[in-house]
């Protein structure tokens, strides 16, 4: 037995150390496609703390903003992932993650067997679950990894990563989800990841859309909006909506109603991920009677030219439709 012990132990060693080298050392260089709102400064984090980023934009203007954080620019998808380690990607649709991973010039069919692949897009679960597959044919290790926090959450590096796919490949993400959030989680299997994230914006669509239609009958009927506001807050109706994202312009003075209702999360971009929590509620037969209410009112807030202002400016929609009937 004494004999032994040495041998496993250095076995145990060489594993360890194996393992260890090849998250720390491999996994080196990103490709990174997607240099918008978001993808911008997730890449520019990576930057920053030390990892080597070649990106890909079909945008000019998205590629030299990024260049000016340390970004390579790459002139295309296969371009960008050819050396890649593992790819980062954060993209606006369905259909442009379905064609920029199995298309003929994706991700799939040009990066190294071995590469690690994160899609952080918000899509409809279908995606990754189709992706998973042909991916892990090809050699390579996928997982859905969605966000949340928004631009800010981007910009400084604490955003919320909800994950799915096969543990040790999430495991595998932890260097790069770290260096661009400050939380993640695996949810289970391909497509977990896009079905926690769909449920949380769908809730936060209802809060939002609830707390603007309260704090407005409140304040009509001669409340003050600061006052009605604390009462909420220190009452079983406080929320993230009321504390940190309140719709009233001027009560919380972080909040995009102070600025205009600019530099938040866009409502198209609500109406988008209600939309494919609708879809999603529908495959699964589960009755969303408030999601569905709450589509359909940032649609209407979309369809009156609001799509880029904060989602919370649907607060301005109710005060007038109230106004209107005066
Ligand atoms: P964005 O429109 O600012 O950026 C998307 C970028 O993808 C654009 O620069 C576009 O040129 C680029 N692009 C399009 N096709 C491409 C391709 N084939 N290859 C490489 N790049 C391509 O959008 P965003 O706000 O950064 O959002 C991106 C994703 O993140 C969306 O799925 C969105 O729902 C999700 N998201 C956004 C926020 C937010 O607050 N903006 C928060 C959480 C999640």
């Amino acid at each position: 037995m004494a004999a032994v012990r040495p041998i496993l132990s250095n076995q145990y060693f060489l594993v360890t150390f194996c393992r260890r080298s090849y998250s720390a050392k491999a996994d080196k260089n990103v490709a990174f496609l997607g240099l918008g709102n978001m993808g911008g400064f997730m890449a520019a984090n990576l930057v920053k703390k030390g990892f080597n980023v070649t990106g890909y934009d079909p945008s000019s203007e998205a590629l030299s903003a990024a260049a000016k954080h340390g970004v390579t620019g790459a002139s295309s998808i296969a371009a960008a992932v050819e050396a890649a380690d593992v790819v980062v990607s954060i993209l606006p649709s369905n259909q442009v993650v379905l064609d920029a991973y199995l298309g003929k010039d994706g991700v799939v069919a040009h990066a190294k067997k071995g590469s690690l692949l994160i899609d952080s897009s918000t899509v409809a679960p279908s995606v990754p679950k189709q992706i998973h597959p042909v991916a892990t044919e090809h050699g390579h290790q996928f997982i859905d990894a969605p966000v949340s926090g928004g631009v800010m959450g981007a910009q400084n590096a604490t955003l919320a990563f909800m994950a799915g796919g096969d543990k040790a490949h999430f495991d595998r993400s932890a260097p790069l989800l770290q260096a661009m959030g400050a939380k993640h989680f695996h949810c289970g299997a391909a497509g977990a990841g896009q079905v926690a994230k769909l449920a949380n914006n769908m809730l936060m669509g209802i809060t939002g859309m609830a707390t603007a239609e309260c704090m407005n009958m409140g304040i009509k009927m001669g409340l003050e909006p600061k006052v009605l506001l604390d009462v909420l807050n220190n009452s079983s109706a406080r929320s993230w909506s009321t504390e940190v994202y309140c719709p009233v312009p001027g009560l919380v003075p972080t909040a995009p109603s102070s600025r205009n209702y600019d530099g938040g999360f866009k409502n198209e971009l609500m109406v988008k991920d209600l939309e494919l929590a609708s879809g999603m509620a529908l495959g699964a037969r589960s009755p969303i009677p408030l999601g569905a209410v709450a589509t359909q009112l940032y649609r209407v807030v979309q369809s009156r030219g609001y799509g880029h202002k904060d989602f919370s400016y649907v607060y301005q929609l109710l005060r007038e439709e109230l106004q209107n009937k005066k």
